[in-house]
């Protein structure tokens, strides 16, 4: 296995493999004990996200919400009425991160009835990046171009990831939670974990009474998720998200349900398969440094076919989560210039055996 994801088309972008078989199903299918999944569609190179309906003694909770658009409020209410259920029925909506395909409709759930529970602090990084002002995207504006971003496509990015926004209702109020807390699902009880990478506090329930994760964008079936470094992020984002994701082995999970591909059992292999595709990718980018290259150079080495401003954008922040990786383990060293260049220091790629 862990040869084929050697071999596998590198990328944030490997998200396209995962379009998948659920594409157009508007139906709500049972997948877990009490739990329905409905796939809303997207109209991005990722076609659906996936919305779990779980089904409690004491009402019905949503755990993520979809992009804002028509044909997606279209398929969640023909979704949700497949089961008997309108979206003033829904008592509580979990939101496992701020990306729009996640918190998209949440505001429209709350105007209706629902709750909207979140992690605190990704609540709190929500209201940054949704900011009518765009302070925040912006700042990766300005951090992209020190990073060797052609003006061009970093005007581009930025214009897109601004009309995104259109996708995102106005979420507030939110109800929150910390890591470790309760989250009731209508009688049933799961566990919110903090998940660091994906998003700087994304993070997962765990349902202990039925070994079921509602895993967000944490653990993906076919594809990996996007993990990126931000002006705004955490440190070292790489660095959070492999341990993260060893954490999930700890749980005793039998059954994950991804917000993208489908709903599968081994979670323990994926883990340890998606830890492998990052430590092949960190291996890639010690190659493609060369002698002071910039990051968006070694982007492009590493992701030569870029098919929108959102995939510039995903590239360039997921090469600089594995420099930066590189660089607090002392193996690559970043220059004050501008643009950023970057330089090995020793070829060891840390935590590879020789
Ligand atoms: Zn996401």
């Amino acid at each position: 296995m862990i040869s084929a994801l050697r071999g596998q088309c590198p990328g944030p972008l490997d998200e396209r493999a995962g379009v998948a078989d659920s594409s157009g199903v508007t139906t709500a299918e049972h997948v877990a004990p009490g739990v329905r999944l409905i796939a809303l569609p997207l109209p991005l190179a990722l076609k659906v996200v996936n919305v779990y309906l779980v089904e409690g003694d004491r009402g019905w909770t949503l755990v993520d919400t979809g992009l804002h658009t028509p044909e997606a409020e279209r398929a969640l209410r023909t979704g949700l009425a497949a089961t008997g259920v309108g979206m003033a029925d829904l008592q509580r909506v979990f939101v496992t991160h701020l990306h729009p395909d996640h918190l998209g409709m949440a505001g429209t759930l709350r105007a209706v009835g629902a709750e909207i529970v979140m992690h605190r602090p990704e609540l709190a990084m929500a209201r940054g990046i949704w900011a009518a002002d765009h302070h925040l995207i912006d700042a990766t504006y300005t951090w992209f171009e020190r990073h060797g971003m052609p003006p061009d496509v970093d005007l581009g990015m930025r214009a897109a990831w601004i009309a995104m926004a259109d996708g995102v209702d106005p979420f507030e109020p939110v109800r929150t939670v910390e890591d470790g807390g309760a989250v009731d699902l209508g009688g049933r009880t799961a566990t919110a974990i903090w998940t660091p990478g994906h998003t700087d506090h994304h993070a997962v329930l765990f349902e202990a009474a039925t070994a079921t994760l509602f895993a967000g964008d944490h653990v993906l079936p076919r594809i990996t998720s996007n993990v990126g470094l931000y002006p705004y992020s955490r440190d070292d984002p790489l660095g959070d998200f492999l341990a993260a994701l060893e954490k999930m082995k700890t749980l005793g999970v039998k059954r994950v349900l991804p917000a993208h591909g489908d709903p599968f059992d081994d979670c323990h292999g994926r883990v340890d398969e998606i830890l492998a595709h990052h430590a092949t990718r960190l291996e890639d980018t010690l190659a493609a440094i060369g002698p002071g290259r910039d990051a968006y150079a070694i982007c492009r080495t590493l992701f030569p076919r870029l098919r929108s401003a959102h995939e510039e954008r995903f590239a360039l922040a997921e090469t600089l989560a594995h420099l930066r990786y590189l660089e607090r383990r002392g193996t690559v060293r970043a220059s004050s210039g501008r643009p950023v260049r970057w330089n090995v220091i020793s070829g060891a790629v840390p935590g590879e055996p020789d």
